[in-house]
């Protein structure tokens, strides 16, 4: 397949990996990079900028494919040195920066003037143009099925797609809901040029999560997601266990809730150690509706090429049929 988006990114599949905390480290990037789509490192997860460095680092020294790094602009419990992170993607010579969160203006004069290609993950049509307007390359449009922070204007992909399509002069990609070969063809069918995934790729060989946390995904349906942090207007959609119930109790109780009263359920460090430990209600983690569609743990190499084939066959066995008579 080729479309704006492997043009672009020097890509082989349009297929490329979310921004995930905790699960974008060099191996995860590296084997989807391998696997013919875009890896990405996720900037926030390294304590420091300098442990971003050396990650680059370590990701180059898994892969000679594109990859690329995700810098996360949301509110936190630590205050974070973004500047400093921007900085360190441009000396590791990075080619490829996926923004997502707030307006990444502020560092564009430092991504462009590197020659760094600017993916701005958008929850919205009226973000997309703006990201468009200030000189993004390219756009991640997030509907409301994803996992993590969808905004909160809860439109699906069906109507986000088609209206990105007719709006957008630059290439994008299709995010939230996406993990088979029926997305890509049907994201394609709806103008975007490829597709990002994350929960897919969490739920993968390669991914370094516990296998409990891979296998509770895998026996999960569409229905076991939950968003969180509505009543604080930075809303995340995670998987559905007791910390998750927990936080929507809190939220759901009379007057104004304060982010203090579910720091200690929600905070990064404790979603981190489930992963680590595979104690399944140790924290939050971040998962999209695509866990109803996920029923294995393959390699990445597998997943893609089997998506890549799926699509490629809806396209010319099933469609072209449809319209052939
Ligand atoms: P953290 O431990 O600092 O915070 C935990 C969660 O609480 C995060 O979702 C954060 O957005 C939220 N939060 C923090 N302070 C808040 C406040 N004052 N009001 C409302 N919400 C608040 O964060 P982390 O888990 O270490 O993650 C680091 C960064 O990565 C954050 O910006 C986070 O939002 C982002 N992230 C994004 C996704 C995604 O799917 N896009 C998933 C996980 C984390």
């Amino acid at each position: 397949m080729r479309t704006r988006v492997t043009e672009l990114l020097g890509i082989e599949h349009p297929i490329v990996q979310g921004g995930m905390q905790w699960v974008g480290i060099a191996e995860m990037a590296a084997a989807v990079s391998n696997a013919g789509g875009l890896g990405i490192i996720t900037g926030l997860t390294q304590p420091t900028p300098e442990d971003l460095a050396k990650e680059i680092e370590r990701c180059r020294g898994m892969t000679d494919k594109p990859f690329a790094v995700n810098l996360t602009i949301l509110p936190t419990i630590k205050p974070i040195p973004y500047e400093d992170y921007a900085r360190t993607i441009v000396d590791s010579g990075i080619k490829i920066v996926e923004t997502a969160g707030r307006n990444p203006e502020p560092f564009l004069p430092l991504f462009k003037g590197a020659g760094i290609k600017v993916i701005h993950k958008c929850t919205s049509i009226r973000h997309s143009l703006k990201a468009e307007n200030i000189g993004c390359d390219m756009v991640s449009v997030d509907g409301f099925e994803c996992a993590g922070h969808p905004g909160e204007d809860d439109v699906t992909n069906l109507i986000l797609l088609p209206l990105a399509a007719r709006r957008l002069k630059i290439p994008f990609l299709a995010s939230g809901g996406f993990g088979d070969g029926k997305g890509l063809a049907a994201a394609l069918a709806m103008g975007a040029d490829g597709i990002n995934m994350g929960t897919r790729f969490m739920v993968t060989k390669e991914a370094p999560i516990h296998e409990k946390v891979k296998q509770k995904m895998v026996d999960a349906s569409e229905l076991d997601t939950s968003l969180i942090y509505r009543t604080l207007s930075n809303t995340a959609r995670v998987f559905r266990n007791s910390i998750a119930e927990q936080v929507i109790n809190i939220e759901s109780e009379p007057g104004q809730t304060k982010f203090e009263d579910i720091q200690q359920l929600v905070q990064g460090a404790k979603g981190r150690e489930l992963f680590d430990t595979g104690d399944l209600d140790q924290g939050i983690w971040s998962a999209g509706m695509i866990v109803g569609l996920i029923d294995d743990i393959p390699t990445c190499q597998e997943l893609i090429s089997r998506i890549v084939s799926e699509a490629e066959e809806i396209i010319n066995e099933r469609l072209t049929k449809t319209v052939s008579g």
